[in-house]
């Protein structure tokens, strides 16, 4: 590791693109820029502060960064609920059957990584990297005098009755023996935190070391224009024909040509599909999200609330409320579904009564991995490609950290924790190419 990330380790001038301009690829690029390489980010759409910034997630998450997400989104008990899956279109945790063949390797792993055994394993992993989240951001909200977009509030949860507080429970001691801060709240304490919330909650748990950012496009603009002033490029155009250029990597953007010493793909949940181009098959899928913003409800809460019964957080952000969330496996071309944002809608109407009209509505796409870890290596086939996407729930929290490690890697550094869960092939030959 660098031992201080503000001045380059070695004075390389390497040239490394970094493909997907979302938040993993702006972290990594100016963890590069500190380590001395140039870089180029290329992008269908640049986070250049304009209107247009929509199709990353990292526009339209619940803007919060969240310690506490030790957790893998399959838990032991989920293949028992996979027919209500696919039956209730519109539940919290969705099959869009139509996709379901599609899904099936994705699903089979999915569940597979819901064993007991698995789930203490993939927590470990994500807590080593948790625990080293904020410190891979706050170099970078340094540099791009971001300061001012984050919240110090902690993130509140909340339960409906003492029986799904208990079931909670067990996840929350397990929660702090990896180090999560979090301190349990009766009805009334929620009450005093946030007056504002239909008192419709037995219980809630406050998770003391979460913050928002206060506006993902601006602290997107921001770390864009430190990129830039650190002489960064951005090029706009669709990556595609990634290749392998004598020592060299090749690629087109818009179908013009280009080369890099190093390539980065960074594309979030179309990042498979650039793989492909490389020879590597990944097991990554998507699991779309949805948010709901009430422009005149910014003020009614002072952090981010999430009824843990309901899917989605209500976060107090610079455009108003933001409700967002909700999980449907159903891919990258189906449209948004009306009946959830309708259910969103609805929902915020009855939790925080006075929350007004909805406006914007937005569908997302999280670059997931069916055990919920990212993936963050060197591809298999070609080592001066570097993979970094598929944090699914968490790709706002790690995106800092994930850069620092892309930095190590691309350096030539071994990273101070074990890569291996993160691997592009840890799948096989469901979605991977295993190393000899
Ligand atoms: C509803 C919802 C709520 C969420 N809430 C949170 C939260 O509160 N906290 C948290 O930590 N995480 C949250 N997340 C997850 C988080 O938003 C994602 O994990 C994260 O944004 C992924 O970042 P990324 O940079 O990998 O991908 P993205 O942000 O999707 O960026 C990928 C970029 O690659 C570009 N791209 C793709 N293919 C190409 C190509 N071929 N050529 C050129 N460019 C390409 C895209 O245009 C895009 O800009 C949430 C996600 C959703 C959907």
């Amino acid at each position: 590791m660098s031992p201080n990330p503000a001045r380059p380790s070695q004075p390389e001038r390497r040239h490394v693109t970094i493909i997907g301009a979302g938040f993993v690829g702006l972290a990594s690029a100016l963890w590069l820029q500190m380590r001395g390489f140039q870089v180029t980010l290329a992008d269908r759409e640049p986070p250049l502060g304009n209107a247009a910034w929509r199709q990353a997630a990292s526009y339209g998450n619940a803007c919060t960064f969240a310690p506490q997400a030790v957790l893998p989104v399959s838990t032991p008990g989920l293949v028992w609920q996979v027919p209500r899956m696919i039956a209730d279109q519109n539940g919290p945790l969705a099959i869009r059957w139509r996709y379901l063949p599609h899904l099936l390797p994705w699903l089979l792993a999915f569940l597979r990584a819901g064993r007991e055994a698995e789930v203490a394993r993939i927590i470990a992993v994500l807590a080593s990297l948790l625990n080293r989240a904020e410190a891979g951001w706050m170099p970078l909200i340094e540099t791009a005098n971001a300061e001012p977009l984050l919240r110090r509030t902690g993130c509140l949860y909340l339960y409906k009755s003492q029986a799904e507080f208990d079931a909670a429970d067990d996840w929350h001691r397990r929660r702090e023996q990896h180090g999560v801060n979090l301190t349990r709240l009766d009805a009334s304490q929620v009450r005093e935190l946030e007056p504002n919330v239909a008192p419709l909650y037995h219980s809630g748990v406050l998770f003391n070391d979460a913050f928002t950012i206060d506006s993902p496009r601006r602290l997107a603009a921001a770390l864009a224009q430190a990129i830039v002033e650190r002489g960064g490029k951005f090029l706009t155009g669709e990556a595609t024909n990634l290749r392998r250029a004598g020592s060299r990597v090749a690629f087109s953007i818009d179908g013009a040509d280009h080369e890099a010493d190093h390539l980065v793909v960074a594309s979030g949940a179309r990042s498979a599909l650039l793989a492909r181009q490389v020879g590597d098959r990944i097991l990554l899928d998507t699991e779309r999200g949805y948010h709901v913003l009430f422009p005149e409800a910014g003020k009614l809460l002072n952090r981010p609330v999430c009824f843990v019964e309901e899917g989605f957080y209500m976060t107090p952000m610079a455009d108003g409320l933001r409700a967002a969330g909700t999980v449907e496996l159903g891919g990258l071309s189906a449209p948004p579904s009306a009946n959830r944002i309708e259910i969103i809608r609805k929902g915020v109407g009855k939790l925080v009564p006075r929350a007004g009209e909805a406006t914007e509505t937005w569908l997302g796409f999280r670059p997931s991995m069916p055990d919920s870890l990212p993936v963050i290596g060197n591809s298999p086939e070609l080592p001066n490609v570097t993979y970094a996407f598929g944090h699914g729930h968490i790709g706002l929290t790690l995106a800092g950290v994930t850069g620092r490690l892309v930095a190590e890697l691309v350096s030539g550094e071994t990273p101070d924790i074990d890569m291996t869960p993160l691997r592009s092939d840890r799948f096989g030959r469901w979605g991977g190419k295993r190393q000899a």
